[in-house]
Parts: structure tokens; C-alpha cells; sequence
């Protein structure tokens, strides 16, 4: 049967982490993208093959693993590249992380993808978009704190992502997060026996919010 999927998603210190870590305690099962993505170029990657076919055999380092810093230059420079290296990689990625959720025991699937709204196509291949939401001036906060970063470097990372507003649009279910973490736990309930009731063999769900 088709799992029931959840795209998780949310800016950069919105939250999200402990917004999976809740989910997880009530029994969802939770696939790391960020993970599977890495795991596919560290040393021996699945991907390796393919990327050093595509970009040539010195962007390996010597435990075989992608030298990221290079290819980050190459991408930086070259939006060409950058494309390239996404249509190796991006497929992959969604491959792997179907097929853990087809393994997956829990009784529906959160993807967690910091990137969903920018990269493009999970959207329409998850049942819901659910985004972790809070004021800006939040995310800077918390990331500086988590992180010993200055406000500029938190700026510099957020500007890169999605803004508030694209992240809205996409979303089907929001959690607030811009109180205090108990505040969390009655919207991560409701969202649990949301998902629950739609877990059990349907496989259509109404687009609309909660
Ligand atoms: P993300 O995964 O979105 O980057 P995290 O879940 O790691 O964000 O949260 C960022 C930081 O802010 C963490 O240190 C976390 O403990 C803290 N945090 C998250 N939500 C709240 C909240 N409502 N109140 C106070 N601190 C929070």
C-alpha cells in the first residue's frame, strides 16, 4: 500500500528539528533527506560514480567521498554545474527516500526537507505540506544562539532560502512557532490524529487547511 507522506519543511532555525523529534515521540516514522542526500556522495556514495562521470575524476577526495568545497566553487560560478549536479542527485534522493519510506514502520511518513519549497518538485509527491512557521526576527535569534553565528552569517544563509511568504503559500498545514515550545504541543497533536485518520488505506485528502 502507499504510505501516507508529509513534507516537512521550514526555514532555517523555525524550528522544524524538534518539530520531527515531536512527531517521532508519537510514533511517525521520520526520513532525514539531509541525510540521504549526504550519504549518497560520502565516501563510495551510490552517486559517486555518476558525478565523477559528469564532472571528472578530481572532484573525488581521497576517501572517495565528493570534495564538496570544490564543487561548491564549480556551482557557485556556474549555474550550468549546478543544474548538472541536481540531475544526478535530485532523482536519487527521491528514490532512496521512497524507498525507506516503503520500509518505514510507523503508520505514515515524515519527510523532513529543509529545501522542499525550493526544489521544486516534492510538493506534488508528498500527500501534505506541512511548514514549521515563525517571524524572522525568530529564526535569527534562535540560529545565532544554536549556532555562535553572527546576524550577518544567519542573514547571508536565510537569504539563500525560500522566504516566508513562498514557504506559506506551499503549505498545506502550518505549525506556529512563534511562542513558547509548549505552545507546540497541542498543534503537533492535532496534526498527529489529522494524519492518523488519513493513514489508514485512503489515499485522498482534501486540500484544504485545518
Ligand atoms: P531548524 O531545524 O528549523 O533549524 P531547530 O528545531 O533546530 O530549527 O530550532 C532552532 C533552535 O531554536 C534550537 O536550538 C531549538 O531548541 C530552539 N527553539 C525552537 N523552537 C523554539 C521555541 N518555540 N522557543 C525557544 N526555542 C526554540
Amino acid at each position: 500500500m502507499e504510505r501516507f507522506t508529509v513534507g516537512l519543511t521550514g526555514g532555517i532555525g523555525s524550528g522544524k528539528s524538534l518539530v520531527a523529534k515531536m512527531f517521532a515521540e508519537r510514533g511517525a516514522s521520520i526520513v532525514d533527506t539531509d541525510q540521504i542526500a549526504r550519504a549518497l556522495t560520502a565516501p563510495h556514495g551510490a552517486a559517486m560514480p555518476a558525478v565523477l562521470a559528469e564532472f571528472g575524476a578530481d572532484f573525488e577526495d581521497r576517501d572517495g567521498a565528493l570534495d564538496r568545497a570544490k564543487m561548491r566553487a564549480l556551482v557557485f560560478s556556474d549555474p550550468g554545474a549546478k543544474r548538472r549536479l541536481e540531475a544526478i542527485l535530485h532523482p536519487m534522493i527521491r528514490e532512496a527516500v521512497f524507498a525507506e519510506a516503503q520500509l518505514a514502520t510507523g503508520p505514515y511518513v515524515i519527510f523532513d526537507i529543509p529545501l522542499l519549497v525550493e526544489s521544486g518538485s516534492w510538493k506534488s509527491r508528498v500527500h501534505r505540506v506541512l511548514v514549521v512557521d515563525c517571524p524572522e526576527t525568530l529564526q535569527l535569534q534562535r540560529v545565532m544562539a544554536r549556532n555562535g553565528l553572527s546576524e550577518e552569517q544567519v542573514r547571508a544563509i536565510m537569504s539563500a532560502q525560500a522566504s516566508r511568504q513562498a514557504r506559506l503559500a506551499a503549505a498545506d498545514d502550518i505549525v506556529d512557532n512563534s511562542g513558547e515550545i509548549a505552545a507546540l504541543l497541542p498543534q503537533i497533536d492535532r496534526l498527529h490524529h489529522f494524519y492518523l485518520a488519513f493513514s489508514g488505506g485512503r489515499q485522498t485528502i482534501d486540500k484544504q487547511r485545518l
